[in-house]
């Protein structure tokens, strides 16, 4: 996910549509984006050309792209401008006209393309370039600051030195955007492994909670979760070190508004936690539900979006265009 805020009013984020979404995503992305809605304009795209970079499926990122789409309005993110990313040509446009401000040493360090991709004769050139895709994604809203996790901090660095190449080449076209850490937001962790992050990418797995999951799914996932082989009466506490199960539970039940107060053995704490994400997942899809039997409303939602998308960005690409040399 690519993040990004204007001079105190802009706010943008990209979502790939390369798995379901899942509790992690709803409690450490969209509910941050929905809360952000009432201080900021935001904007929020699938960015659906990213999910080009490695072999997939036409059909699959489709549908996954439709379902995304219809998850964030039912996630509550209606007052923002959503979009997907391919239906505002300027970003792919732009990218071409980074493409020819980046260099092939500083793509090649990129960490995705050397962990996946270097060497490889089947590798997508897209994998290679679409950090120049990013950066347009980023430089086209004009954003001040771009709040960032580690994870995402080397293509933000990329982002500022292109725009600063770029502005030294060709005059100030773009808003060299400073790097700001987020607030920490509740990190969800697998079920069944612990340690590490519950992703969409292990959306398949029994370890993950996807948002569209129904209750009774929800209970069988929550009931094989990995606790640890204490018992006694302060079983159930925190502590991420030696409990990392049991402290994901507790988190998740925070986070999802429940108490831990009465759980006195980890299957009271599980029935708690399914008590708490089924209810947290109950009106998101219940509204999901409505959308889909409304797939013209979710259309027409999103051609606003891109319609208003193209219009913001269309100065800023027409400003890139003419310093660079074309038209
Ligand atoms: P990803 O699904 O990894 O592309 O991430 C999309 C957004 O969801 C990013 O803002 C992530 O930080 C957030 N996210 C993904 N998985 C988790 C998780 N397990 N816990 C908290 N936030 C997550």
């Amino acid at each position: 996910m690519t993040t990004a805020t204007h001079p105190t009013t802009r706010r943008l984020s990209l979502l790939k549509p390369t798995g379901h979404l899942t509790l992690g995503n709803l409690l450490g992305a969209l509910r941050p984006m929905v809360a952000g809605q009432a201080r900021a304009d935001c904007f929020f795209g699938i960015a659906d050309l990213h999910a080009l970079t490695v072999p997939h499926d036409p059909a699959s990122v489709r549908a996954l792209t439709r379902e995304l789409a219809t998850l964030l309005l039912a996630a509550g993110l209606d007052a923002s401008t959503l979009f997907v990313q391919s239906r505002v040509p300027a970003h792919a446009q732009l990218a071409y006209l980074l493409e020819c401000t980046a260099y092939t040493g500083e793509l090649s360090r990129m960490i995705q393309f050397k962990e996946k991709g270097a060497g490889v004769a089947s590798t997508r050139v897209s994998l290679y370039t679409y950090p120049t895709l990013m950066a347009a994604d980023i430089l086209l809203y004009r954003p001040q600051q771009v709040p960032v996790g580690d994870d995402q901090r080397q293509h933000v660095e990329l982002t500022r030195d292109l725009a600063l190449r770029f502005n030294n080449a060709y005059g100030p076209v773009f808003t060299v955007p400073e790097i700001t850490t987020p607030a920490a937001g509740a990190r969800v962790m697998d079920l069944l492994e612990p340690r590490t992050k519950m992703g969409k990418s292990g959306a398949d797995g029994a370890g993950v909670i996807r948002l569209l999951d129904p209750p009774d799914v929800v209970r069988r996932k929550v009931a094989r979760a990995v606790t640890d082989s204490e018992t006694g009466a302060d079983a159930v506490r925190a502590d991420r070190e030696t409990k990392p199960g049991v402290t994901n539970l507790l988190d998740i039940l925070a986070a999802c508004g429940g108490s831990a107060e009465g759980t006195a053995t980890y299957g009271a704490l599980k029935r708690a936690v399914t008590e708490a994400v089924v209810a947290e997942l109950e009106p998101i899809q219940e509204r999901y539900a409505e959308l889909a039997a409304d797939p013209a409303h979710v259309s027409r939602v999103y051609a606003d979006g891109a319609a208003r998308c193209r219009n913001v960005t269309a100065p800023v690409l027409a400003a890139a265009e003419a310093a660079i040399g074309l038209g």
